[in-house]
């Protein structure tokens, strides 16, 4: 490795790791890793903080239809309104806005190919899912979301 692909990985290294920190502390609620596991199920400990994704179709959220607000699993910070979900087809919840900007997040993801947009509870950095620019007007969003990262509480 020469001198100059050295600087770059350690930048890059660096600039990973930066982000990383980021998630993990400067929010207003807080747990350890620990504290996270006795909390969540395996799965929702993967999808929520280690940013893993549900399997399709797999969530009662998904067809979820009544009137309600959708929850942070994490800290119950409210996310998300029944007003603005929509059936995209994908087989995870959808919807075309959060229920204020204020309450995400988000973080530019580049584990794929395609660089993606996460996002994540303003609250505690639980990961929900991904936002995507196919969705319907008025946004034109598609906030892609794990229901696993939701609870529902019906209006
Ligand atoms: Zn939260």
């Amino acid at each position: 490795m020469n001198r100059r692909n050295f600087i770059a990985t350690t930048a890059a290294l660096f600039g990973i790791g930066a982000q990383a920190r980021a998630a993990e502390g400067s929010f207003e609620v807080t747990r350890s890793r620990a504290e996270w596991k006795a909390m969540l199920t395996a799965q929702e400990f993967s999808v929520m903080r280690e940013e893993g994704t549900e399997r399709a179709f797999t969530s009662p959220l998904n067809n979820e239809k009544r009137a309600g607000t959708f929850l942070c699993k994490g800290c119950a910070l409210p996310l998300y309104s029944s007003e603005h979900k929509y059936d995209s087809g994908t087989g995870w919840p959808s919807f075309w806005q959060a229920v204020s900007p204020d309450a995400i997040g988000t973080k530019t993801d580049r584990k794929l190919f395609l660089a993606r947009t996460e996002c994540h509870c303003a609250r505690c950095g639980s990961h929900l899912g991904h936002i995507f620019d196919d969705g319907p007007q008025p946004t034109g969003k598609r906030h892609c979301i794990n229901g696993v990262s939701l609870t529902f509480a019906p209006a």
